[in-house]
């Protein structure tokens, strides 16, 4: 399914969905439940929950970083993730960016669904082609002596980025500093917000 999308993936779903409720495999009830459950339960929060506990529990961090899969499972709110998990972590000396070149795959299990310009052409062939320059439409502008890594999803791995904990939140609970953490920031085009 990955190497042969058709080009017009919303046509190639609804064919898909149509086939099996016909074949009685599932009715569209089940599917809008899904939808509405990545949409409306997931969303990125979960992320940013997983980005908290990092920040603030290094052995948690470590094993993170080492099987994000194996690590996001040991929080109780986050569904196993199907696919493998690399959590990559931005440096003063390195920022990750995340694209899938191919289509669109996507952390679903932490980000929820993705925005409409992760799927855009213009971002699957720009962020791979000139990062800096997209991070700077993004309003990130890294000094060149930042090294910018860019990481192409697939259907067998998934990637996310732990942003940099921001400056001034010594002593913040889990639940302040997760509401510092972006979406964007765990896809690599924004930072996590300063505190007020
Ligand atoms: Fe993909």
């Amino acid at each position: 399914m990955h190497q042969h999308l058709p080009h017009d993936p919303a046509v190639k779903t609804r064919a898909l969905e149509a086939l099996l409720v016909e074949k009685g495999l599932i009715t569209s009830t089940a599917i809008d439940e899904v939808v509405k459950h990545y949409e409306e339960d997931i969303g990125p929060m979960k992320g940013a929950q997983v980005v908290a506990r990092a920040w603030t529990d290094a052995a948690f961090k470590a094993r993170l970083l080492d099987d994000g899969r194996a690590a996001v499972a040991e929080l109780e709110f986050i569904e196993r993730h199907g696919a493998e998990l690399v959590v990559v972590e931005n440096t003063p000396e390195a920022h990750n960016i995340v694209v899938c070149t191919l289509c669109s795959c996507y952390p679903w299990s932490v980000l929820g669904l993705p925005p409409s310009w992760y799927k855009s052409y213009a971002y699957r062939s720009r962020a791979v082609r000139e990062p800096r320059v997209v991070l700077s439409e993004f309003g990130l502008d890294l000094p060149e002596s930042v090294e910018v890594r860019v990481w192409d999803s697939n259907s067998d791995i998934r990637y996310m980025v732990l942003p940099q904990r921001p400056a001034g939140t010594e002593g913040f609970s889990e639940e302040e500093l997760a509401a510092l953490v972006t979406r964007d920031s765990m896809i690599g085009v924004g930072v996590a917000n300063p505190p007020d």
